[in-house]
């Protein structure tokens, strides 16, 4: 693997049972209006709520779930009601941000959190007949209690690859994207298909390009709303540039000095495109 991680340990340990005393001040509970999340504001700093707090500013938690330990503090995650306004104690904050607010180890566990409070929200109803759906207690999984149906957490696996021809990557835009901005090829994987194979399939139908030497990057949660990106680099083999499936408007070859954009760095996008230009310049 290039990406460099060495994972000796991992911070957040998932778990199906909650502790016996819960509501201690070490607890961290992530809570959700939409897809914002709510932080405790005071005169010093912003911080992760615990039980004490919501119950202090009277929040009302919904469809709350235990989601196991980080660095020995229970975490659990809850809805509350969209009308739910702010005020002089409590924030709401796009997910995005968090890693600069709370930490990247902690909006980690944020984002597990929004990925299993929406897959519980959208499996409330059994999709076959229609009956409520019960969470199961020695699995992460809901269940149909009439015709038995499981409900998993859905996690929808999707490509990103870096393509190098010489000493250029290719970026493209897509129509939604802001003014300016070009990113690397992605798509999620078709049903039936390899991972490596939704690599080769994206790159000929946006740009219509054959590649070669793909190799696996690293990986990243991507809870938006329920994907795994999953990050290769790969080199052009053969083919010229053309937008065959019509969602790429333009693209080009770019060296490390003419990238248009360099995405953020805590997405593989922007790992990819930064371990590009630390090569070129060495
Ligand atoms: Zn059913």
């Amino acid at each position: 693997m290039i990406r460099e991680c060495i994972l000796s340990e991992l911070d957040f340990l998932p778990l199906l049972t909650p502790p016996e005393k819960q509501g201690k001040d070490s607890d961290h509970y992530f809570v959700f209006k939409d897809r914002e999340i709510l932080l405790i504001s005071d005169e010093d700093s912003i911080f992760l709520p615990s039980a004490d707090h919501l119950s202090s500013l009277g929040v009302d938690l919904q469809r709350e779930q235990y989601l196991g330990e980080f660095r020995n503090s229970s975490c659990f995650a809850a809805k509350i009601a969209d009308d739910f306004a702010e005020n002089d104690s409590i924030i709401f904050e796009d997910l995005r941000k968090l890693p600069g607010i709370i930490g990247e180890s902690m909006a980690a566990v944020a984002g597990r959190a929004v990925h299993l409070l929406e897959w519980d929200f959208n499996t409330l109803y059994c999709g076959r007949c229609s009956t409520a759906t019960f969470r199961k207690e020695d699995e992460r999984a809901k269940q149909c209690p009439d015709c038995g149906l499981l409900f998993f957490p859905k996690i929808s696996p999707a490509i990103i690859v870096m393509i190098e021809k010489d000493d250029r990557i290719l970026m493209a835009r897509s129509p939604h994207f802001p003014s300016g901005r070009y990113g690397l090829i992605a798509g999620f994987v078709e049903p039936g298909e390899s991972i490596e194979e939704a690599v080769v399939r994206e790159v000929m139908e946006e740009v219509g390009l054959c590649i070669t030497d793909i190799s696996y990057f690293g990986s990243q949660p991507w809870p938006y709303p329920d994907s795994l990106m999953i990050g290769f680099t790969a080199k052009y083999r053969d083919g010229e540039i053309r937008f065959i499936d019509g969602e790429i408007e333009d693209a080009g070859w770019f060296s490390c000095d003419e990238i248009p954009h360099v995405p953020g760095s805590n997405s593989i996008s922007g790992e990819l495109v930064e371990y590009f230009m630390s090569r070129s310049r060495t």
